[in-house]
């Protein structure tokens, strides 16, 4: 079903090809860390052997690009991860002809790359994305797995191990943004969340390089400070945070000030939110 571009010179990679294609990374030797914290681990595989794309929803900072990361490892896939934003255009997305000296050659965007390469397709924050970019992806979810490429008149037939994902934050007031269910309906959702405390300790130890214990005072914080959540943060603390704060603690930052600059300061501006709960990063430390 493929058809071979006729006329201008096809070039998916080389210099100048960064910025669109956004890079294809190939599994290393070691597994990226990843601690497991239900069963998205045998859901992600199964939807890949039986081709189907998938939606990861959850908090910011939970795990969603570290689990992605891992799964590719452990599937052996490439993977292209694209951060949405409403700047996307289908044509990044897709690729685009660009004049390279005398001639006009065709770039492949980070979703043609994936399909021709078997790649995990990892689209971050999709819902940043403006609905008429996100539709190029509709016809890789179809049973076809096909990707028409407007512009060239191709048709793309995306390679065996080609997997779909995408992901985002259902917390996030996104106002007027949501995905449309004619989206929605083609992935299986899979939802994600902080792990629960003795597993975020483990990863805090491990990521932040900390004792244990340093890592259970840290999470044990962020947990009351995530009840407040409902007091106006926009975002509760997230993992990545904790892991941050571990960071600057283990090079020797002081407590509070390592407290206050990572895992507090990002939160808000709002003075009088950040003053009570530095009341309570001291009554809990
Ligand atoms: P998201 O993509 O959901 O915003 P990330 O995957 O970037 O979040 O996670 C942020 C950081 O938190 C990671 O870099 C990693 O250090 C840590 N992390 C979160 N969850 C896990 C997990 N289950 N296993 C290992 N590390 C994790």
């Amino acid at each position: 079903m493929k058809t071979d571009l006729r006329g201008p010179r096809r070039d998916a990679g080389g210099e100048g090809a960064n910025h669109l294609n956004d890079g294809l990374r190939y599994p290393g030797p070691n597994a990226p860390y990843y601690v497991s914290t239900g069963h998205e681990i045998a859901i992600f595989e199964t939807c890949h052997a039986r081709r189907l794309p998938l939606m990861l929803k959850g908090p910011t900072g939970c795990g969603k690009t570290r689990f992605v990361e891992h799964m590719a490892w452990r599937l052996g896939r490439p993977l292209v991860t694209v951060a949405c934003h409403d700047d996307l255009s289908a044509s990044d997305l897709t690729g685009r002809y660009i004049i390279r000296g005398n001639e006009t050659v065709w770039l492949d965007g980070p979703l043609t790359l994936a399909a021709h390469a078997g790649a995990i397709c990892y689209l971050d924050e999709i819902i940043e994305a403006r609905t008429d970019t996100i539709v190029v992806i509709h016809p890789l979810t179809d049973d076809r797995r096909l990707l028409p490429l407007e512009k060239t008149g191709e048709i793309v037939e995306a390679s065996a191990g080609f997997q779909l994902v995408i992901s985002y934050n259902p917390g996030y007031q996104h106002a007027l943004k949501d995905l449309k269910p004619s989206t929605r309906q083609r992935f299986v959702a899979l939802e994600l969340d902080f792990p629960k405390p003795d597993i975020e300790a483990d990863i805090v130890a491990h990521e932040g390089g900390v004792d244990r214990s340093i890592a259970v005072a840290l999470v044990t914080l962020t947990n009351r400070l995530r009840e407040l959540g409902d007091r106006g943060l926009a975002e509760v603390p997230s993992t990545r945070l904790i892991v941050a704060t571990a960071r600057l603690l283990g090079s020797g930052i002081p407590m509070r000030s390592a407290c206050r600059t990572a895992l507090l300061g990002p939160l808000t501006d709002d003075a009088d939110l950040l003053a009570a709960m530095h009341d309570l990063v001291t009554a809990t430390m």
